[in-house]
């Protein structure tokens, strides 16, 4: 299984990452947890994606690309992977697809996951509470979601159009939504 998954910040993308990783015995690669692990570290590429994440800005696509590419020569990926976040806006899809002709793997599925905007600033806030992530504040949530509006919703018309894009109401129970999506992926 070599699937992208696409919605908005606070549509649970990471907590069903998780769990499909699991469920299809497959690494989930989330490009934000990976910016998040080299901030708290320090690392060179900490410091150049922070001022980014921070701001709820995409990390050029440079830095991103490059990062994604350097995990997808790694082994564990050898018979599949589930990325969360990445590709996010057209000109990482398209790197994404290079990248993927480089491997001589091909992509099976997009997965979309949706929900309502005011429903996932309800759910962010929520997480600030919990996670105290530095990007979960009121102002940075709503650049977030803007930013999803304007560079990375055209993913689903791109998907779409290869005829790989299997959309999945995210509002549930995050059990019901993990059974919701493995049943219409595998259902395909
Ligand atoms: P996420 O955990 O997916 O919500 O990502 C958190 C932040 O990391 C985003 O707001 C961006 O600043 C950065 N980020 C994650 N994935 C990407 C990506 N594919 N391209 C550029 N920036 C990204």
């Amino acid at each position: 299984m070599r699937a992208v998954l696409l919605g908005p910040p606070g549509a649970g993308k990471g907590t069903q990452a998780a769990r499909l990783a699991e469920q299809w015995g497959i690494p989930a690669i989330s490009t934000g947890d990976i910016f998040r692990a080299n901030i708290k570290g320090q690392t060179e590429l900490g410091r150049k994606a922070q001022e980014f994440t921070h701001a709820g800005t995409l990390v050029p696509d440079e830095i991103t690309n490059a990062m994604v590419r350097d995990r997808l020569a790694q082994d564990d990926v050898v018979n599949g992977f589930l990325l969360d976040g990445y590709p996010r806006n057209p000109d990482q899809a398209v790197e994404l697809d290079s990248m993927l002709v480089e491997l001589d793997v091909a992509l099976d599925v997009a997965i979309e996951i949706t929900a309502d905007s005011e429903l996932v600033i309800e759910r962010l806030l929520k997480r600030a509470e919990i996670e105290g992530r530095a990007d979960d504040t009121e102002p940075v949530i709503r650049k977030r979601l803007e930013v999803y509006a304007t560079s990375t919703a055209p993913l689903t018309a791109f998907y779409a159009g290869r005829g790989l894009l299997v959309q999945v109401d995210g509002i549930g129970q995050v059990a019901e939504v993990t059974d919701r999506i493995v049943a219409a992926v595998e259902s395909r």
